[in-house]
């Protein structure tokens, strides 16, 4: 994975089972957002290949690829001219084609999901951080995705909210939802994940159980960074 000349992603060689959440972690300029959007074909490798459930995203239709893999970001990434319930039917009638009513009805059914039923006809500057992660979340969940990527969706809000979205993304994970997301916050790394992947300078330094990886790190790097963090 490259931006222009810069080789970002070297060697990454990552399996992610169906019903499993993989956490991403590892230092700033490591390579884990780069990672994830290549996942979304939103970054391209320069060699190798991407595959979900045997099929590469490189040869498939822009549209069944945003179907298939959803993304939430730091920033939520709402229009914030649209309400709410106006943010997660867009999709649905312009990706998925859903006629107008039944988008409507998924939508509500998503953010009713989320705990914002009652918040539907707000616009995002009129919710809170936290409140706009979750119709985030509700707009990628409403298109029914085979997996969601998170890239440290928790990085912008205020620390009461944090809390709030991880238990939703945690619920999500119990729930069978397939996520790969990169994250700081440790202990939901270790209490949700299946999978932990620790990158360092583009390569996957180490990848294992919760238990693995923070009961027992084998490599320096490794080490150092969890003396860093924990
Ligand atoms: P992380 O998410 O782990 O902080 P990133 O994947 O964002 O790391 O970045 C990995 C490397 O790629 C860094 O050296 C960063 O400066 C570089 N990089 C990230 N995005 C771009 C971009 N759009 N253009 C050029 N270089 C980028
Ligand atoms: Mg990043």
């Amino acid at each position: 994975m490259a931006y222009g000349e810069l080789d970002v992603l070297k060697g990454v060689d990552l399996s992610v089972k169906p019903g499993s959440v993989t956490c991403i972690i590892g230092p700033s300029g490591s390579g884990k957002s780069t990672l994830l959007r290549g996942l979304n074909r939103l970054v391209e490798p320069k060699s190798g290949d991407i595959l979900i459930d045997g099929e590469s995203i490189l040869a498939m239709k822009p549209e069944t690829l945003r179907r298939r893999v959803g993304m939430v970001f730091q920033h939520f990434n709402l229009f914030p001219d649209h309400t709410a319930l106006e943010n997660v039917m867009l999709s649905l009638t312009k990706i998925k084609g859903l006629p107008k009513a039944e988008a409507e009805r998924i939508a509500k059914a998503r953010l009713a999901d989320v705990g914002l039923a009652s918040r539907q006809h707000h616009r995002p500057g009129g919710l809170s951080g936290g409140q706009q992660q979750r119709v985030a979340i509700a707009r990628a969940l409403a298109m029914e995705p085979e997996v969601i990527l998170f890239d440290e969706v928790t990085s912008a809000l205020d620390p009461e909210l944090v809390k709030g979205v991880l238990n939703l993304m945690a619920d999500l994970g119990t729930r069978g939802m397939t996520m790969v997301v990169v994250t700081h916050e440790m202990g939901f790394a270790r209490r949700v994940a299946d999978q932990v992947v620790f990158m360092d300078e583009g390569r996957v330094v180490e990848a294992g159980t919760p238990e693995a990886i923070f009961d027992n790190p084998q490599s320096p790097r490794l080490q150092r960074f969890l003396a860093e963090v924990l």
